[in-house]
């Protein structure tokens, strides 16, 4: 895709989402350090003396959390999101604006991003309570085939794939790892990938669960959830409009990226050091492209990870992207936070 030297600010979405505090963080030894000041202000690490840090009216103490200063810093986002926010909540303010551009033949993407534990599968795939965005964004895509059917014929097409250890695998037919190559159609893919034909929400529900089922999980000691492989699920349109027979294309992709949390926190040497070496590659260079990108520079290193080589198409140019920024409320989580709210905070400059 060309990229011109001004770049439009409208092209990325960056909204943060503070989940609410579970047991561990509601102890004595945790006090809040995400204090919302409205729909787009937030206070990482407050200033002690504020109201904001009586927590079900109750002081918070503690007193070794008191030792360090208070950061006190605001950060200003798209939108932020508190606890009481929804899966659907978020999806009206983020992927539901996707929709247009897809249709007009744009790609996007959309992540989450933050550390094991801040909320990221819980935004992307929900539950049967409150399904992710995943779920909602495709219902919306559905919709809009359907209004749009008279004037355009579609084809939709999905794949679910895993980078893991700078592998790919199909989740959704799992086998021996898989390369990159170019496609004059939709950009890079996945080579070998099946690509699922779906009609209808209940035939792409079946799939994603599918897939889930097929992530690899590993759990270390510093959290029984770890999650060290980036989900990519990905959506290919193709219309044709009826009346002059032009075709458009366009790809959607969501990804749920691995713990952003340094691999030292997790407390494992050997085989999972490799493994987070290898994850700190995708994301690390997920987060040189989004840096070259905010820097308007011409030369964006796509091709330094499998992940980032998978989204060179998606991501800068006239891509639209979302980013969920997910973070924990708690000062358990203090630097997971800040780095995640600092990450953010560099998208947002694209
Ligand atoms: P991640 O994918 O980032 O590792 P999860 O999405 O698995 O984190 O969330 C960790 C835990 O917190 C899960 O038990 C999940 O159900 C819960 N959780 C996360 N976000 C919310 C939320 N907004 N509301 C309620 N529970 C949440
Ligand atoms: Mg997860």
């Amino acid at each position: 895709a060309k990229q011109g030297p001004v770049r439009s600010s409208a092209n990325v979405r960056v909204v943060v989402r503070v989940r609410p505090p579970n047991e561990r963080e509601s102890g004595d030894n945790s006090r809040h350090v995400v204090k919302i000041v409205d729909d787009q202000v937030l206070i990482f690490d407050p200033k002690i003396n504020s109201q904001a840090f009586f927590y079900h009216g109750v002081e918070q103490k503690g007193r070794d959390l008191l030792r360090k200063a208070n950061k006190d810093l605001q950060f200003m986002f798209d939108k932020v999101f508190g606890y009481e926010s929804s899966n659907a909540e978020i999806f009206e303010s983020t992927t539901k604006n996707l929709i247009n551009s897809l249709m007009d033949g744009y790609n996007c993407s959309v992540f989450a991003y933050g550390a094991t534990g801040a909320g990221k599968t819980y935004t992307m795939i929900g539950n049967n309570d409150n399904p992710g965005i995943t779920f909602l964004t495709m219902a919306e895509l559905f919709k809009a085939r359907e209004n749009l059917q008279g004037e355009r014929s579609f084809e939709l097409g999905i794949s679910y794939i895993e980078v893991y250890n700078e592998m790919v695998q199909d989740l959704l037919n799992p086998g021996a790892p898989l390369q990159l190559r170019d496609d004059g159609r939709y950009g890079v893919m996945v080579a070998g990938i099946k690509v699922h034909k779906i009609d209808n929400p209940d035939e792409l529900f079946a799939l994603l669960d599918k897939g889930n089922s097929n992530r690899t999980q590993h759990p270390t000691d510093a959290n029984a959830e770890s999650s060290r492989s980036h989900a990519v699920f990905q959506v290919y349109i193709q219309m044709e409009m009826k009346s002059t027979r032009e075709v458009r294309a366009a790809k959607l992709s969501m990804i749920d990226l691995a713990g952003s949390e340094r691999g030292s926190v997790t407390g494992y040497g050997g085989a999972r050091f490799a493994e987070g070496a290898n994850i700190n590659k995708s994301l690390l260079a997920l987060g040189n492209c989004i840096n070259s990108l905010a820097d308007g520079q011409r030369y964006i290193p796509y091709r330094d990870s499998k992940l980032t080589r998978l989204l060179k198409d998606s991501l800068g140019g006239n891509c639209q992207t979302v980013m969920v920024a997910n973070v924990s409320p708690s000062s358990l989580s203090y630097d997971d936070t800040y780095n995640t709210l600092k990450y953010a905070t560099r998208a947002k400059k694209i």
